[in-house]
């Protein structure tokens, strides 16, 4: 998902609109933005891109110089308008809003307690149990906030919004991306730094792990909620999910991914005719790949724009039919070639299978398949969304068993020591290079397993 933010700004609804825009590709599936104008909230929800759920009566209409916006894509499928973020509630003499991007992992046994201490859920979202903790305690909103936060295992960004205050914070380990911005006087939060770009605010800086941030009336109040425990930024954020345009924790997202690339060549040569990368999010490393090795970047593969994520869709079939929908390859360009195809991951393996067959039927000879992370073993806890463990192809297959069911000529995959030196951690000198690469490494920075049934992360 992501989350933008705006706090002191007259027209914070549409700068939210723009925002959020920049940030559909974390989540197609829907919308929402409210906004508070200092005694009430406006606010609208819908299910669909950005450009359909709003449209300039709407964002019009949302009057207010402080607001929290959403773009959801589920992380179980579960896709519905009640679960469509901010949640809204009834809080004290006024009103409380939450966008979340992340997962609460700990929150099957949140809501059991609560439920047995008589609360009742309005949704299966697992920001709702936030809420619920925060409405319990009888402190003032920011130490509630807080109190609740420190219950909370997991990996999540959060924005709240009361009548007159916003809040910002982000889990102990920092796993999901939150950056900050100033346009003027006013702050601007988002998931993503593209956010700021296209709205002409300045970056100022990443939310820190642990952190907590209020706005009001006093001002810009630097905080947090608990102490920072081991840095772990998710590297699917640099590998396949973030924009190519925006900088996390100080790397460009485009040139980590160039890096990859390139990497990649060192780890795993293959000699070929051309080099071509599955769009979007594998153009950069193809870049790199071909600069590493002189062998030309071809576009092998052309993506139809007006077709979504294929990922983000939920059930398989629909999964199985966006692919087709969604790529073709250019046979002047592959038709006797020797390709190396650059993929981001293979998760199901289905994607890959389908593309090496449309080169191959395109005519290219051998297609060589590169892949810049390594072997996808492990569910993620932390809200992107991945199958169960049983479907992850690298978890029950050998890479030369992968290598057969995609029909591939060759397979490689790049190391976790190549991931984390094209990021640019190793320098920090944080351990993984402040990265989670628990889907890889099953090394997970927090407890996972709370038993129960896991609800809606974001
Ligand atoms: P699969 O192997 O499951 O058929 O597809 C993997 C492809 O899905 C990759 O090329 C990657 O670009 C894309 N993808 C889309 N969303 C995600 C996601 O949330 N996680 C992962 N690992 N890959 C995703
Ligand atoms: Fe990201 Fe993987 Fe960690 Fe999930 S488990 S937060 S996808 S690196
Ligand atoms: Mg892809």
């Amino acid at each position: 998902c992501g989350v933008f933010g705006v706090f002191g700004h007259p027209e914070a609804a549409s700068m939210s609109y723009y925002g959020l825009h920049a940030l559909q590709h974390r989540g197609e599936e829907s919308a929402g933005i409210c906004v508070a104008d200092g005694r009430d909230f406006n606010y609208h929800r819908g299910m669909g891109l950005v450009k359909e759920v709003f449209d300039k009566d709407k964002i019009a209409s949302l009057i207010g110089n402080m607001s929290i916006g959403h773009v959801r894509y589920s992380t179980s499928g579960d896709s519905r308008l009640t679960n469509a973020q901010p949640l809204v509630f009834k809080y004290r003499d006024g009103d409380l809003a939450i966008a979340t991007n992340g997962n609460i992992v700990n929150e099957p046994l949140i809501r059991k307690q609560l439920e047995q201490g008589g609360s009742i859920f309005q949704t299966t979202s697992d920001t709702e149990v936030l809420a619920h903790l925060i409405a319990r305690s009888q402190k003032d909103f920011v130490e509630a906030t807080k109190d609740a936060l420190k219950q909370l295992v997991g990996g999540f960004a959060f924005l709240l919004m009361t009548n007159d205050k916003l809040i910002v914070a982000s889990d102990t380990h920092g796993l999901r991306p939150l950056v900050m911005g100033r346009v003027g006087e006013a702050y601007v939060f988002a998931s993503e730094s593209c956010a700021l770009e296209v709205i002409g605010a300045q970056f100022v800086r990443d939310i820190e792990p642990g952190e907590l941030l209020v706005l009001d009336q006093n001002g810009f109040k630097e905080d947090r909620f608990a102490e920072p425990q081991r840095k772990a930024l998710c590297a699917m954020e640099y590998i396949y999910f973030a924009r190519p345009d925006s900088d996390l924790n100080g790397s460009n997202l485009h040139s980590a991914r160039k890096r990859m690339g390139s990497r990649m060549a060192l780890e795993a040569f293959v000699d070929a005719d051309i080099v071509t990368g599955v769009p979007d999010s594998s153009i950069s490393a193809a870049i790199g790949f071909a600069e590493q090795t002189g062998i030309p970047y071809e576009l092998g593969l052309i993506k139809n724009k007006y077709t979504g994520r294929t990922f983000i869709q939920p059930s398989q079939e629909l999964r199985e039919q966006g692919v087709k929908m969604k790529l073709s390859a250019v046979r002047r360009v592959v038709e006797g070639q020797r390709v190396v195809m650059i993929d981001d991951s293979i998760v199901r393996g289905t994607t890959s299978r389908r593309i090496v067959n449309l080169l191959r039927e395109a005519g290219a000879t051998e297609v060589h398949v590169r892949i810049t992370s390594p072997p996808f073993k492990n569910p993620c806890f932390y809200g992107i969304d991945t199958p169960d463990r049983r479907e992850l192809i690298a978890s029950y297959k050998t890479i030369a068993e992968m290598c057969e069911e995609i029909n591939a000529d060759s397979l490689a995959f790049l190391s976790p020591e190549g991931l984390i030196q094209s990021i640019g951690g190793y320098n920090s000198g944080d351990y993984k290079g402040g990265l989670c690469l628990s889907c890889f490494d099953n090394d997970y920075p927090t407890q996972v397993d709370f038993g129960g049934e896991e609800k809606d992360g974001c």
